[in-house]
């Protein structure tokens, strides 16, 4: 396979940028490694500061992404090394077995018959789907897949399928691309929360910021209430934990700059839900850079949102399904020690590459992928950042990676 330019990671980064070099008359393939295109944006439920639903602008994206003949994007495909030189890369991609092909029409007739169940990992795990699933509502492509590992080959869904769709003997293949530039968009995962164990991460009332994304979401596990994973019930007190693991040596050490406006967000969605609700945040710094002040002033004027200036150092579990959260005021001297009936750790973003390396790049101690002649990061790869500003940084990364095969 040949492109000018390959874009790594189809999040909301890699769309941007593949779209606007196809547009800009180039020969662009995108590889992304979930069976589905947008990235962590279409988990969220809406975007600061707006409060608007994100899949307003990520179905113009995928609008436009269906109007360029010279993109190609491949699902399930993860690349895995890259060698070469500007001009002349060569690129590995091992791409996964769907099972399920393009004559899918998503009527889920197979979803019926499957008699196995798996943890939902677009909801992380908070409630079950079908070995054979579509990964959300929205999904695109809308079509099927099937966990490989999860499914015991009885064929029930290959019967069920009126529409051929379903091969269980597909293999996982690897690609071979060349391209002139490369652009990194390979985004971010959640920080891993059960390494806080400080902060009772194994305890089910204790979620992450993501998790409360999927719990506030319509299409969410519980269909848009808000409440507590151990007993259903609506919880009138939440306390919001800020830096959980960000700005710690002995985790995330940066700052993933979105966390403190995320918990605005999500304080809006609680006293939306739930207008008796008091939500607790507790923070080191209010960190709302530029015009995101304005957000921060609106939120901080609701009565019923506290913000409490000290680090969380413990979580107990108070033992009727409530938490007790420990903390030092900085601005009273005072320790606080609160009972609440959930707690939201507010987990920073580390960038996928931290954990998951792609032979030949070169990358930052955080893991943060650093530019180099041909190879150009953007969005969330190249360092913590919004939607807007990841946006930007896309369409920049474009400008350079044009220069590269146009010389
Ligand atoms: C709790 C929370 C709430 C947030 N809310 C907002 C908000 O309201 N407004 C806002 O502006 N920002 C928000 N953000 C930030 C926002 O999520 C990021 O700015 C955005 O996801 C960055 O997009 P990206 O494309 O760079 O990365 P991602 O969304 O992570 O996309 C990267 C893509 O690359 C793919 N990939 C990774 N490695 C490979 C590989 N080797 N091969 C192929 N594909 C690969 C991944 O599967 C993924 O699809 C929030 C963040 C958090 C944590």
């Amino acid at each position: 396979m040949e492109a000018d330019i390959l874009v790594i990671g189809g999040g909301i980064s890699g769309l941007t940028a593949a779209i606007e070099a196809a547009e800009t008359g180039y020969n662009v393939v995108l590889v992304e490694k979930n069976p589905y295109l947008g990235g962590r944006v279409v988990q969220l439920t809406r975007y600061f500061p707006k409060i608007c639903p994100p899949y307003c602008g990520m179905e113009i994206l995928l609008k436009r992404l269906q109007n360029c003949k010279n993109l190609k994007y491949i699902t399930m495909a993860e690349v895995k090394s890259v060698s070469g030189s500007a001009g002349n890369f060569t690129v590995k991609v091992e791409k996964k077995p769907r099972f399920v092909t393009d004559a899918c029409t998503a009527c889920g007739e197979c979803v019926e018959v499957c008699p196995v169940e798996i943890p939902n990992p677009f909801n992380f795990g908070m409630d079950k789907c079908k070995a054979i699933y579509l990964p959300h509502e929205m999904a695109f492509p809308q079509i099927y897949v099937i966990d490989g590992e999860a499914c015991d080959k009885c064929g029930q869904c290959v019967s069920a399928c009126k529409y051929n769709a379903i091969d269980l003997n597909m293999k996982s293949e690897e690609i071979t691309i060349n391209a002139k530039a490369i652009i990194v968009a390979t985004g971010w995962n959640p920080y891993d929360k059960s390494k806080l164990t400080n902060l009772l991460p194994d305890h089910p009332n204790v979620i992450t910021n993501m998790m409360m994304e999927r719990l506030a979401s319509p299409n969410g596990p519980t269909k848009g209430k808000i409440v507590r994973p151990s007993d259903g019930k609506e919880p009138k007190t939440i306390a919001f934990v800020q830096c959980a693991g960000s700005r710690d040596e002995k985790h995330l050490p940066f700052c993933s700059a979105i966390c403190c406006l995320a918990t605005m967000k999500h304080a809006l969605y609680v006293r939306e839900q739930i207008p008796d609700a008091k939500v607790y945040v507790f923070y080191i710094d209010i960190r709302a850079y530029g015009r995101y002040e304005d957000f921060f002033a609106k939120v901080s004027s609701d009565e019923n949102i506290q913000f409490i200036k000290g680090k969380v150092a413990k979580i107990e579990d108070a033992g009727n399904g409530n938490l007790i959260v420990h903390a030092e005021d900085t601005s009273t001297g005072k320790k606080v020690s609160m009972e609440v009936e959930m707690v939201v750790l507010a987990t920073g973003m580390q960038p996928s590459t931290a954990v998951q390396k792609i032979e030949g790049l070169e990358y930052d101690d955080y893991g943060f992928v650093i530019e180099k002649e041909g190879i150009i990061p953007c969005g969330v790869a190249r360092k913590p950042a919004d939607v807007a500003s990841s946006n930007q940084d896309a369409t920049g990364a474009v400008l350079k990676a044009i220069q590269i095969v146009r010389r």
